[in-house]
């Protein structure tokens, strides 16, 4: 639909005479252009002595790339994109878009080692602005862009009809084409302050969560050492399940006993219903409530919030929340043959084998 004049211009078909009479060249391969203006085809333009079925590659593309650059030279206005960093409630909003009116416009002129398609000015303000025809904006020029820290955008082009009108060229190109930031100095500054504001944030976090963090960590050492003080612990070992219990998880200094105490006190009663033929069944809330009814949780790191958990962990301190230190322990136990998961990560039952086996060294023992 578009053509390159004999002084360089660019022109739509609907501004040129039929035939060879538009005088006009392919602005990629040079060939002299023929106007198809009938009535029943859409108009546009063919490379003379080149049939219609094998088109030139670049030629449409290479023709709307510069028509858009002509188009924003000499119109000097562009609607930008809004600009603002998504980041919940107090969401910043750098700039809110619209038309913005430029002083001077420089097309393909070098400015380190990019070439953008334009360079709008406005006083002293420099924007980058690419078209998108067929290929993006790639990655390493993006990245120089940033590293000069110049205000850019991108106009996407590629969607565009191929019968489209002038006018509606012009204001896809200027208006209402998709456009988008490729980088703009403000959302550094606001990158920058955001930053900093976490850091603020995570520092206040860190000097409170120091005594919790070594209060658990001098719980861990207890239970680690503690005796075993629970008859559960027997029948695990009666059932050859010893090593079963004692698995060091994340979250042991949640509890008051030795983690082989509370682990045997939630394995030993699911084994015993499955080796009698029954469901042994495991919950996280289950086990927690016979924990807790033993009074073996300790106040200080069960009501913890997650945040307060991550700050806990920031430095590798391993700790976690009471539920997922069971539930840990439980797909440790999935993972050695013990129990099987049966559930959304809460639930587990003994597995066939194990209660099976069971069964034989009971039923072998009595023979
Ligand atoms: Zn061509």
């Amino acid at each position: 639909m578009l053509g390159e004049r004999t002084d360089g211009t660019m022109a739509h078909i609907s501004e040129v005479t039929s035939g060879l009479g538009c005088n006009c060249v392919c602005p990629a391969c040079g060939t002299r252009l023929v106007a198809r203006k009938g009535n029943k085809q859409d108009h546009h333009f063919g490379h003379y002595g080149v049939g219609d079925g094998r088109p030139c590659q670049t030629g449409p593309e290479t023709a709307l790339h510069k028509f858009a650059k002509e188009v924003l030279a000499r119109r000097l206005e562009l609607v930008l994109p809004s600009l603002e960093a998504a980041e919940g409630p107090g969401k910043w909003v750098g700039y809110p878009g619209g038309i913005c009116h430029f002083d001077a416009a420089y097309l393909e002129s070098r400015l380190g080692e990019i070439v953008p398609d334009v360079i709008v000015r406005k006083a002293e303000r420099h924007l980058l602005v690419e078209f998108l025809v067929t290929h993006a904006c790639d990655e390493a020029k993006i990245a120089r862009i940033g590293a000069m820290d110049m205000a850019a955008i991108e106009i996407d082009l590629s969607g565009l009809p191929r019968n489209i009108s002038r006018p509606d060229l012009e204001n896809a190109i200027l208006t209402t084409a998709p456009r988008q930031w490729l980088h703009n100095p403000k959302l550094r500054e606001a990158q920058a302050q955001r930053e900093k504001r976490h850091r603020e944030r995570d520092l206040v976090l860190r000097r409170a969560v120091a005594p919790l963090r070594r209060a658990y960590m001098a719980a861990c050492a207890e239970v680690c050492s503690m005796p075993i003080s629970c008859l559960a612990y027997n029948r695990i070992v009666g059932r050859h399940l010893a090593h079963a219990v004692g698995i060091e998880v994340p979250g042991i200094g949640c509890f008051t006993v030795s983690p082989r105490d509370w682990q045997a006190l939630i394995l030993a009663d699911a084994v015993d219903i499955a080796a009698s033929g029954g469901k042994g069944l495991i919950t996280t809330a289950g086990a927690l409530r016979k924990i807790r009814e033993r009074g073996w949780l300790r106040r200080r790191f069960s009501r913890l919030t997650d945040g307060e958990a991550a700050a806990i962990r920031a430095d590798g301190t391993p700790f976690d929340h009471p539920a997922n230190a069971v539930a840990a322990w439980a797909t440790t136990l999935s993972r050695l043959g013990v129990l099987l998961p049966a559930g959304a990560g809460d639930r587990w039952i003994v597995w066939q084998l194990t209660a099976g086996q069971m069964r034989g060294r009971q039923t072998s023992k009595r023979l």
